[in-house]
C-alpha cells in the first residue's frame, strides 16, 4: 500500500484533542480582534463578552450571530480591526443589492488563505508540477485570486485563464499542457461540448487528469456526468467570500463530503428558524467563525448554506470532519453561471423600467446542458398597441441592465397583461428546472 501524503501532515492530521486546543487557543485571539472592531466591540460591550468569556470551544455559543445585513451596514470597512492599515487587498462578495459585502486581508490573511487552497488542492490530487488552469473570473471574486495564488503556493504553474472564451481556453489546455482544470461544473458540461465541436478528444488530445469543480450547488449527479463526459475525477471545492473564498472545505481522494479546515474556521451546523444546534449528522444551517484571520475576524457568521457533518473518520486520515455536499439555502438566493442573484436584484431593475408591469417570473432551466435564465415579464397593455414600436429596445434593455446588476445574462420573455399564473398567497418568483 503506498503510504499516503499531505500538504501540511501536522495541521491536517491533529488529533481531535489537540485541534480543539489549538481552536480555544484562535478562537479566544479572534474575539480579542473582534474586539477592536467598531461593529464587535458595541455588540460585546453591551453583552460583556470579552476574551475570557471563552474557554471552550462550546463558550462559543455565548457569542451573536453575525448575518450579511452586518457586513453590508458596516460598509466599507466598520468589521476591520485595529489591523486595517497593514490590508494589501480587499475582495466583495457577488449577488447583492446596494451595498456589497466586503472582506480585506493583509499580508498573514492571504498567506494563510493560499495555505488553504493549496492545502485543499493537494488534497484532491493536484501536486507541484501540475499545470493549472483557473477558469473563472478574476477580479472582486474570489476564485480567480484564490486559486491563483494556491496554486502557486502549491508549487504547479498557474495559469490564470479567467472565464468563458472556450476556443481560446482548449488552446491553452493543448498549448500548455494543462493537467487540472477548476471551473463551475455547468461550465465544464459547455466546454465538452466544445471539444467535440473541435473534434478534440479531451482524453486523448490532452494532458487533463483532475478537475476542481464549485462555486455553485450541484448534485453527485452532475458530477458523475461530468466524470463521465470527460473521463477523469471533479473534486467539489466549497467557499465563500465572507470566509475568503475556496479553500475553506474541499473533498479528498475518497470523495465522500468535504474536509473542513477547522484549524482555520470553527464549524457549527444550526436549525435555521431556532438557531439551536442540530443532532449530530442532521442537516442544517452551516455557520462559521474564522480562526486564522487577523484583519476581518467574522464570528458565528450565518452562511445560509445547508449542509451537515458526516459521521465517522475519513480513510484519508485527515482528522478534520466532513461536509456533506451543499443540498439548498435557507435564504431565497439561487447561482447562475457562477454568479450568486437574489430575486430582489431582478425586481429592482423591472420595477425601475416605467414598461414593466407587476407580475414577472425568473425561471431556471437547462438547454443543451447549459443552465439559463430566463425572465419572463409582463409589460404595460399600451406596449402591445399598433402603434408601439420599442418591444426590442426594451428587451435589449433589460438584459443589459439585469447583467450589469447580477453579472449573469439573462434571457427575457416579454409578455401581455395577465399572461402569468397569478399566485393566490406569496408570490412564485423563482422556478428552478434545472436538470440537476
Ligand atoms: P461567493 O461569496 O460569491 O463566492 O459565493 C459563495 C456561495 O456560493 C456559497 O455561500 C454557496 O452558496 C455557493 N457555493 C460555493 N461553493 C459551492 C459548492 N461547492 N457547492 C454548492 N454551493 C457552493
Ligand atoms: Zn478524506
Amino acid at each position: 500500500m503506498c503510504k499516503k501524503t499531505y500538504w501540511n501532515e501536522e495541521f491536517e492530521t491533529l488529533n481531535r484533542c489537540d485541534l480543539e486546543k489549538l481552536q480555544v487557543k484562535r478562537l479566544r485571539k479572534t474575539v480579542g480582534s473582534a474586539l477592536d472592531t467598531s461593529f464587535y466591540s458595541k455588540l460585546y460591550e453591551e453583552k460583556g463578552i470579552d476574551v475570557d468569556s471563552i474557554q471552550s470551544v462550546d463558550d462559543i455559543r455565548k457569542l451573536p450571530f453575525t448575518v450579511k445585513q452586518d457586513l453590508r451596514n458596516s460598509y466599507p470597512d466598520g468589521m476591520t480591526s485595529c489591523k486595517k492599515d497593514e490590508s494589501i487587498r480587499l475582495h466583495c462578495s457577488s449577488g447583492t443589492t446596494g451595498q456589497p459585502t466586503v472582506v480585506y486581508h493583509n499580508r498573514h490573511d492571504l498567506d494563510s488563505w493560499a495555505n488553504l487552497v493549496a492545502r485543499s488542492l493537494y488534497c484532491a490530487g493536484a501536486r507541484p508540477g501540475d499545470v493549472f488552469q483557473n477558469i473563472c473570473g478574476y477580479g472582486l471574486f474570489t476564485g480567480g485570486l484564490g486559486f491563483q495564488y494556491g496554486a502557486e503556493t502549491l508549487g504547479a504553474l498557474a495559469i490564470p485563464a479567467g472565464a468563458g472564451n472556450s476556443k481560446r481556453q482548449i488552446k491553452l489546455i493543448q498549448d500548455f499542457g494543462t493537467t487540472v482544470i477548476h471551473a463551475i461544473p455547468s461550465y465544464l458540461i459547455r466546454l465538452h461540448e466544445i471539444f467535440l465541436a473541435e473534434g478534440i478528444d479531451p482524453l486523448k488530445g490532452t494532458n487533463l487528469r483532475l478537475f476542481v469543480i464549485g462555486a455553485e450547488p450541484h448534485t453527485e449527479e452532475q458530477r458523475k456526468k461530468i466524470e463521465t463526459l470527460f473521463g477523469i475525477k471533479a473534486y467539489n471545492s466549497y467557499g465563500l467570500t465572507e470566509m475568503n473564498g475556496p479553500g475553506v472545505a474541499f473533498e479528498c481522494e475518497e470523495q465522500d463530503g468535504l474536509h473542513v479546515w477547522e484549524d482555520a474556521y470553527l464549524v457549527e451546523i444550526v436549525n435555521p428558524d431556532t438557531l439551536e444546534p442540530v443532532e449530530d449528522g442532521e442537516i442544517g444551517e452551516l455557520v462559521l467563525t474564522t480562526l486564522d484571520r487577523e484583519v476581518m475576524p467574522l464570528i458565528r457568521y450565518r452562511t445560509r448554506d445547508l449542509t451537515r457533518v458526516l459521521p465517522g473518520e475519513c480513510a484519508c486520515g485527515r482528522t478534520h470532519r466532513r461536509l456533506d455536499r451543499i443540498t439548498g439555502r435557507s435564504d431565497d438566493m439561487f447561482i447562475i453561471k457562477g454568479c450568486n442573484v437574489f430575486p430582489m436584484q431582478i425586481e429592482s431593475v423591472l420595477m425601475k423600467m416605467p414598461e414593466v408591469g407587476t407580475n414577472y417570473l425568473i425561471e431556471l432551466v437547462t438547454e443543451n446542458g447549459v443552465d439559463e435564465m430566463y425572465v419572463n415579464v409582463e409589460l404595460q397593455a399600451q406596449c402591445f398597441s399598433d402603434s408601439y414600436q420599442d418591444l426590442e429596445k426594451i428587451q435589449n434593455s433589460l438584459v443589459s441592465k439585469i447583467r450589469d446588476e447580477v453579472l449573469a445574462k439573462p434571457k427575457i420573455v416579454l409578455l401581455e397583461p395577465g399572461e402569468l399564473p397569478q399566485q393566490e398567497g406569496k408570490a412564485i418568483r423563482v422556478v428552478d428546472a434545472r436538470d440537476s
